[in-house]
């Protein structure tokens, strides 16, 4: 199938499924969004782009903010050191899960797409960048998708900070178990990370970051954005990582490495050179798109991309 065709047909099927997800409310600016609004964005190994529905539409990052984070401390650290800090294991409970960083091996976040372990990720940025890691992941983001004008919703940023007690409660863990150095500012450190997680992107900013990481860290001139291998560990990370609790499931029904974001949105990135983005704000128990899952489905079935 053509990519317009696969693209177009998994919008049609996605969108059957706008009653089933329920809208985030636990960071009460999420809550406004409309549960029936779906965008859907693909570019192809020929760097085409094909939009359905609201591709426009600007939503925050969310977690999937947490792929610049951690690609700015693989680009600032030796993994084996970062693997010390964080771990690239599946998580068992869901994303903000005080039980799982109690219960992993010495304390350490399973993974860095969890709350926990991007925190961590943060906290490590803001020993090199200090009060600029906003500043940092900001231009990262804007370097890799393109596009200069993205930047973060302050209002989306205020409604996380003043809701964000689980976030919090992690955090101070973390500080407990020396995960964290003990001369860090916690509200900096959260300050940085939520603001990250307000990055407002559309499904085609999504696109184009998957894109990117399709092509082995290329944008589409050919020049290299993210450093090979970084591309490829981002990549892993996604697939066993990326959307939660539901990764197997996942792997099952889609198999295209992706991330997931409470805010509705999905990046998904192919080994063959396709990135797609999609957005649709009513998620499942495990905080993905419910509507993202499906028509991620339907373009990996359409154009036969799973990896597995
Ligand atoms: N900013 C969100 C939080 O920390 C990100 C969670 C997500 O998208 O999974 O709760």
């Amino acid at each position: 199938m053509e990519l317009d065709e696969a693209l177009q047909d998994a919008y049609q099927y996605g969108c059957q499924f706008t009653d089933q997800g329920v809208v985030a409310d636990y960071i009460p600016e999420l809550a406004k969004e409309d549960p029936h609004r779906v965008g859907a964005a693909a570019i192809g190994p020929d760097d085409r782009l094909f939009t359905m529905g609201d591709a426009e539409y600007k939503f925050s990052a969310q977690s999937i903010a947490k792929i610049m984070i951690y690609l700015g401390v693989l680009e600032n650290y030796d993994l084996s050191y970062v693997r010390k800090f964080i771990g690239v294991t599946p998580s068992s409970k869901p994303f903000n899960s005080i039980l799982e960083l109690e219960l992993s091996h010495h304390k350490v976040p399973v993974n860095p797409f969890i709350n926990a372990g991007a925190i961590v990720a943060t906290s490590l940025l803001m020993e090199k960048y200090r009060s600029n890691t906003f500043e940092m992941i900001r231009k990262r983001a804007r370097e890799i998708i393109g596009n200069d004008h993205l930047d973060y919703s302050h209002s989306l940023y205020l409604s996380e900070s003043n809701s964000a007690f689980a976030n919090r409660a992690l955090t101070y863990m973390l500080l407990n178990d020396g995960i964290i150095q003990s001369d860090v500012n916690v509200e900096d450190l959260l300050s940085a990370y939520f603001r990250a997680c307000s990055l407002m992107v559309n499904s085609i900013d999504l696109a184009r970051l998957g894109a990117v990481l399709a092509h082995e860290g290329k944008g589409p001139d050919g020049k290299q954005l993210i450093r090979k291998e970084h591309a490829a560990t981002i990549r892993t990370v996604m697939a066993t990582c990326g959307t939660y609790d539901y990764a197997g499931d996942f792997a099952l029904l889609v198999g295209i490495p992706a991330k997931s974001g409470v805010g509705g949105g999905f990046v998904a990135s192919t080994k063959n050179g396709y990135g797609f983005g999609v957005y649709c704000p009513g998620l499942d128990s495990h905080g993905n798109s419910y509507v993202g899952v499906r028509i991620l489905q339907k373009l990996s079935q359409n154009l036969n991309l799973s990896i597995y």
